[in-house]
C-alpha cells in the first residue's frame, strides 16, 4: 500500500523540483524541525537557532520565491509545481514549511496589490535577497478577535465591534495603535508584516484596511514568543503598536476593497494549508507503515494482522484523497488568480477542513499503531499528532470555516 502520485504526467522539470524539495525536507527540515520542537520558545527564536539557517537555505533554493517573476528574482513556477514543493516541505516539517511560506507574505502582497514604489520597497528586496534575512508574517488575529477576523467577506458573519489595532489617518500618514494576537506566525522573528488594521472611525469589523510595514519602525514592540503544543518550529508571538506612523502609501487597500480582498486572501491561504497538511499526513502514514512492517507481535510483523492492515488502508485512502483535493484546489485557485478570474473560497475551505481533519485522523492512527512507543519522543508520530491538531485551528478553526463555507453555498 504505497501511496503514489496520481499525476503520472509530471514533467521532467516538475520531477526535478519535487526531488530537490524532498532532499531539502529530508536532510534539513526533518532534523531541524525535530530539534526546534524540543527547544524553548526563547531558544527557538534566539539568533543561533537553526530556524535562521533553515530560512537562509530555503531562500537560496528559491522555495519562498515561487510566486514571483524571474526578472524580480523569483522562480515563477506553475501552481502545480508549487503544490509539489509545498507538500514535500511539510513532509519534512509542518512548522518549518509554514515559516518558509509565510516569510514571503508581505512581498507577495506587494506584488499583488502594490504600485511600482511598493513593489520596489517590499517585493524586490525580498525576492533578490538570498540570505534569508528578510522575514515576513501576516498579522490578522487579535486577542479579542480570532475567527471574527476571517469571516469579514460574509455580511451575515460581520461583528459590530471595532478591531484592536486601530489606524487613524493623519495627513499623509496613518497612526497605528493597539496589538495583534499571540498567534502571529513568525511574529517574534519577522522583519516585515502584512497587517490587517481597523480603520478609524468605523464601528464594524469589516471596516478594515491592509497595510505593509517594516517592523523596525518606532513604536513597534513584541511579546514573549508563545509556548504552544503543536507546530512549535513555527514560532509565534504578539506584536504591539504604540503611535506607529506609516506613510499613506503603505495602506494598500481600505474598507472599500477590504472584504473582497479577504475573500481572495483566505482562499489562497486555506488552499495552501490543505497542501501543507497533506505532506504532514504523508509523513505520519509512512511512519506507521514502516513501523508496522518491523514491529513483531503475535509472532509476526503487525502489518500481517488484518486489523492493522485495515487501519493502514483507511489512512492510505484519506491520504490519497487529501492529495487529490488539495492539489486540485490549489491549482484551480492559483491559476484563477493568475488569469484574473474569481477564486473560490468554499473550495479552499473544503480542502483546508478535509485535509486537516484527515491529517489528524491519520496522525492519531499512526500513534495508535505504534502502541506505547507512539507516546514517546523517540518516534516522530507524537509530534505529527500535535502538529496536525494545531493545523485544525490555524488559518481558521475548522468548525468556524465550515460555517463560513456553508453560508457561501
Ligand atoms: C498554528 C497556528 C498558526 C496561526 N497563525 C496565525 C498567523 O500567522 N497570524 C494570525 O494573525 N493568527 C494566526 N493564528 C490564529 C488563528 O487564525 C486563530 O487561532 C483562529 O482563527 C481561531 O481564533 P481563536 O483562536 O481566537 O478562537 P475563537 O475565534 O475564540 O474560537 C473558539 C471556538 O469558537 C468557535 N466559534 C468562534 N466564532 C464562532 C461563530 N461565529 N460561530 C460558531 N462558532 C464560532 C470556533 O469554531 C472555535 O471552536 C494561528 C493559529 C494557530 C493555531
Amino acid at each position: 500500500m504505497e501511496h503514489i502520485d496520481y499525476d503520472i504526467d509530471l514533467s521532467t522539470e516538475e520531477l526535478e523540483l519535487k526531488t530537490a524539495a524532498h532532499k531539502f525536507a529530508e536532510e534539513v527540515l526533518r532534523p531541524a524541525g525535530k530539534k526546534i520542537d524540543r527547544m524553548t520558545p526563547d531558544e527557538a527564536t534566539a539568533p543561533d537557532s537553526p530556524l535562521f539557517d533553515v530560512l537562509k537555505q530555503a531562500t537560496e533554493l528559491g522555495f519562498n520565491r515561487m510566486g514571483a517573476p524571474e526578472e524580480m528574482g523569483g522562480t515563477a513556477v506553475t501552481p502545480r509545481a508549487a503544490t509539489l514543493v509545498n507538500e514535500e516541505l511539510a513532509w519534512g516539517s509542518m512548522g518549518l514549511a509554514g515559516a518558509i511560506g509565510l516569510s514571503s507574505t508581505p512581498a507577495n502582497i506587494a506584488m499583488a496589490l502594490g504600485n511600482e514604489e511598493i513593489v520596489e520597497e517590499f517585493a524586490r528586496p525580498f525576492f533578490e535577497n538570498t540570505g534569508g534575512s528578510i522575514i515576513g508574517c501576516w498579522a490578522v488575529t487579535e486577542p479579542g478577535h480570532g475567527s471574527d477576523t476571517l469571516g469579514v467577506m460574509q455580511p451575515e458573519m460581520v461583528v459590530e465591534t471595532k478591531g484592536q489595532l486601530i489606524a487613524r489617518k493623519d495627513g499623509d500618514e496613518y497612526i497605528l495603535n493597539g496589538q495583534k494576537s499571540a498567534w502571529v506566525s513568525n511574529g517574534p522573528i519577522a522583519t516585515h508584516a502584512m497587517l490587517n488594521v481597523h480603520l478609524d472611525p468605523g464601528s464594524k469589523l469589516d471596516h478594515g484596511g491592509i497595510c505593509l510595514m517594516p517592523l523596525s519602525l518606532p513604536g513597534v514592540s513584541r511579546g514573549k514568543p508563545l509556548d504552544k503544543h503543536g507546530v512549535r518550529a513555527m514560532t509565534q508571538g504578539e506584536i504591539f503598536f504604540d503611535d506607529v506612523r506609516i506613510p499613506k502609501r503603505y495602506m494598500l487597500l481600505d474598507q472599500t476593497a477590504f472584504a473582497p480582498y479577504m475573500n481572495i486572501h483566505l482562499s489562497m491561504f486555506n488552499a495552501g494549508v490543505g497542501t501543507l497538511v497533506t505532506g504532514l499526513a504523508r509523513a505520519a502514514y509512512e511512519e506507521a507503515y514502516n513501523y508496522a512492517k518491523n514491529r513483531i507481535q503475535g509472532g509476526k510483523p503487525i502489518i500481517e494482522h488484518q486489523s492493522v492492515r485495515a487501519r493502514l488502508f483507511r489512512m492510505f485512502t484519506l491520504l490519497q484523497t487529501c492529495r487529490t483535493l488539495s492539489r486540485g484546489v490549489s491549482i484551480y485557485n492559483g491559476t484563477a488568480m493568475k488569469r484574473g478570474v474569481p477564486v473560490r473560497l468554499e473550495h479552499s475551505i473544503a480542502s483546508k477542513v478535509y485535509c486537516t481533519n484527515s491529517a489528524l485522523e491519520i496522525a492519531t492512527l499512526s500513534v495508535q499503531l505504534h502502541g506505547g512507543n507512539g507516546m514517546t519522543k523517540e518516534y516522530p508520530c507524537e509530534m505529527f499528532l500535535r502538529d496536525a491538531t494545531a493545523m485544525t485551528v490555524a488559518d481558521g478553526e475548522n468548525a468556524y470555516l465550515t460555517q463560513l463555507a456553508a453560508s457561501l453555498l
